[in-house]
């Protein structure tokens, strides 16, 4: 008889993990977060080459950032969502002094306002990962969609635009850079790739500029 109880436990424990399994891949999918092994993550290595945030002289300390790995935490503006990407704080609380520049290479997809991100530019790299960078203070010139880019190119300054109906809101939160990373898997589905552990392999690859 012992073993009809084992067979129960095990069926038991099997319809839990199983469920548990198929939960989980339900609520990656329903955030858009399946990254991993559909994803050719090599082809943001392929194209990254420098660190989104340069150093710049308005600041002797050369505008240092800190980012964390926040991926998938939950967002709250706008209903709730998952965090799609990594957020580059600002160490001094400034609007329009910290010089963002292109990680890679690309052409300009995605240009202005966004109630979420504020204004916004989006860039695909040679491999097709779609770089994009949020909340800008201001363009460095003006960008069309089409515009070829390289890498270390500045694209604007870092501030904080967003989180308004009316474009150009500003002060709702620090001043910081949204960077995201999206690339389609081999069905040709849009996914997100937590940028955090790029940023950390670009952390030696930080441009500095001097400015006037
Ligand atoms: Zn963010």
């Amino acid at each position: 008889m012992r073993w009809r109880q084992y067979l129960l436990v095990f069926l038991l424990f099997l319809t839990l993990v199983m469920g548990n399994c198929l939960l989980f891949d339900y609520f990656k999918e329903q955030q858009g977060m399946l990254f991993g092994e559909d994803l050719n993550l090599d082809s943001i290595r392929q194209d990254m080459v420098y660190f989104p945030v340069a150093e710049s002289s308005f600041d002797p300390s050369g505008y240092q950032v800190t980012y964390a790995d926040s991926y998938g935490s939950a967002r709250n503006f706008g209903g709730d969502r998952a965090h799609e990407g990594c957020d580059l704080m600002a160490s001094s609380n400034r609007r329009g002094h910290y010089p963002i520049v292109s990680i890679s290479d690309g052409v300009v997809e995605k240009i202005g306002w966004l109630k979420l991100g504020g204004y916004r530019i989006g860039i695909r790299s040679p491999h097709g990962v779609y770089f994009y960078y949020a909340h800008l203070n201001d363009y460095f010139r003006e960008f069309a969609v089409g515009d070829r880019i390289e890498a270390g190119e500045v694209l604007g300054f870092m501030g904080d635009s967003g989180y308004g109906e009316e474009e150009g809101t500003t002060g709702m939160f620090p001043v910081h850079l949204h960077l995201g990373i999206y690339l389609n898997d081999k069905d040709g589905r849009e996914k997100t790739a937590n940028p955090f552990p790029f940023l950390q392999e670009l952390e030696k690859k930080k441009m500095r500029f001097y400015f006037e």
